[in-house]
């Protein structure tokens, strides 16, 4: 083996209680279909040629210096509370210390069984490996804290949905896998020795400035809220926040059925299983909250003084909507050209957005355009642009760079739904052209890319992708 992963492993040296050792489990005839070499130097991997790097990210050679297991976790899933979660089909091998100081996953999704399987194979399908290799990507150039994909792998074998599916495994890259339903699986067991030792770990972890519990509460939202702004900016629709899908380090996580918008609509909900709409787009600042509350239940166990914990947690919480309005400004004013801070900008804002909405206009395009001139083209009814338009241009008047600000913020291509389901369907009849494709081009969101036109283009009628399904 010439591929070598310096592996320093910190969570797998903490009290067995955190997790279970698990080695991934073989498959039948691995073959590589991407590797992220960029990712891979930042991470100092050394590789080797394609057969290695096939056996060691499907999961049959356990490189040196690797110690597997699955984590141990809880959560609430659609806000009922599952005590016993954990990795059911995931293996950490270990962590490197990148080229950038900073400590990372590596973890294989797909690995086959573990004690948190319950009733699941272990496995995953080619097609939600895929899925996650290009929209967690595509998150990154967006500039938008997220989980990232080295490489995925296709298995040789069959796995069972409704349908027998080419099986696959991505190898997922993370500051850490730690949940807020990592906290609760032991604050729900009343295990306040684990629960202070998991506390300290993502402390020392993620922010080493914060002070105790209650630091990392404030820490933990401030990223979350940051976040969030992020995904409302570009379009993005996570579609699972479940606790257990929630990060402590503040990066995106578990790309299910999630999906960008491309009809906007306050209200769009893609997710099969999301029937309630709880995961809409316009619902994921409050679920935002919601989920730190559930961390802020856990955390307030480690206090005596009991009262005074639930007030300061309290105050943390409650504090949290109006960093996501503040941080979501930001970024909405920069996708309107605007870097300076004035009071009329938030009408300015939703009243742009609330055109759109009646106008089904194309969420990424209308703002795309909006920098050269041509966004009343969007509206069916012009003239619903025009009149927004006029107090739009006189706001600009004391901007110097509005044009480039506008293209920095606004991207021109995003991973579209019925584009990632067409990627799909080719790569299971084995063409990965449109897979690499995709990865090409959306490394660069934010430029003109004048021959990939085609991929800035809504879908037709009949392409309109109207539901996700979960990447089981
Ligand atoms: P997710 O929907 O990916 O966030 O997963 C929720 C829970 O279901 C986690 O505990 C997963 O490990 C588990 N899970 C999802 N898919 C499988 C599978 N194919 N086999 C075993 N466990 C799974
Ligand atoms: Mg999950």
């Amino acid at each position: 083996m010439t591929l070598m992963i310096p592996f320093d492993n910190s969570f797998a040296r903490l009290p067995s209680t955190f997790y279970a050792p698990q080695a991934p489990s073989p498959v039948k005839a691995p073959r590589l279909v991407a590797f992220n070499s960029d990712l891979a130097k930042i991470l100092q991997i050394s590789t080797g040629d394609a057969n290695e790097l096939a056996q060691v990210f499907a999961g049959n050679h356990v490189p040196d210096g690797a110690n597997p297991i699955a984590q141990n976790y809880a959560g609430h899933q659609f806000g009922h509370y599952n005590p016993q979660l954990g990795d059911g089909r995931a293996v950490l091998l270990g962590e490197t210390v990148g080229t950038d100081g900073v400590r990372r996953d590596i973890q294989l999704k797909g690995a086959g069984r573990t004690p948190y399987s319950r009733s699941g194979d272990g496995r995953a399908w080619l097609g939600p490996v895929l899925r996650e290799y290009v929209v967690s990507e595509a998150m990154h150039a967006l500039g938008i804290p997220t989980t990232r994909a080295l490489a995925a792998v296709e298995t040789g074998e069959t796995v069972v949905r409704e349908t027998l599916l080419p099986g696959a495994v991505l190898t997922r890259v993370a500051t850490s896998h730690l949940r807020v339903g990592t906290f609760q699986v032991f604050a729900a067991r009343g295990d306040l020795a684990s629960l202070r030792t998991l506390t300290d770990y993502a402390i020392t972890r993620h922010y080493p400035d914060a002070d105790g519990p209650m630091g990392l509460l404030r820490a933990v939202r401030d990223a979350q809220a940051r976040l969030i702004a992020g995904w409302m900016s570009v379009g993005f629709i996570h579609g699972v926040m479940n606790t257990d899908n929630s990060s402590i380090s503040g990066e995106t996580i578990d790309y299910g059925p999630c999906a960008f918008m491309d009809t906007y609509h306050p209200d769009t909900v893609y997710s099969s299983i999301d029937r309630n709409g709880r995961y809409a787009y316009s619902n994921q600042p409050d679920i935002a909250v919601w989920n730190l509350a559930q961390l802020a239940t856990s955390l307030i166990q480690l206090f005596e003084d009991q009262e005074m914990a639930v007030e300061e947690a309290t105050e943390i919480v409650h504090a949290m909507p109006a960093l996501i309005q503040k941080h979501w400004l930001t970024r909405f004013r920069k996708k309107l050209g605007i870097s300076s801070d004035q009071k009329g900008d938030l009408a300015l804002i939703t009243d742009l957005l609330d055109r759109m909405a009646a106008q089904n206009v194309d969420f990424t395009n209308t703002f795309r355009v909006l920098g050269a001139g041509d966004a009343r083209d969007q509206f069916v009814d012009p003239e619903a642009y025009d009149s927004w338009a006029e107090g739009w241009a006189a706001r600009l008047i004391s901007e110097p760079d509005p044009q480039i600000t506008m293209n920095r913020n606004n991207p021109a291509f995003i991973p579209r739904n019925h584009r990632v389901e067409q990627m799909i369907a080719a790569a299971v009849d084995g063409g990965y052209t449109l897979f690499h494709r995709l990865n090409a081009v959306l490394a660069t969101p934010y430029d003109d890319q004048p021959d990939h036109m085609d991929l800035t283009r809504p879908p037709a009628q009949s392409e309109v992708v109207k539901a996700t399904f979960c990447g089981t």
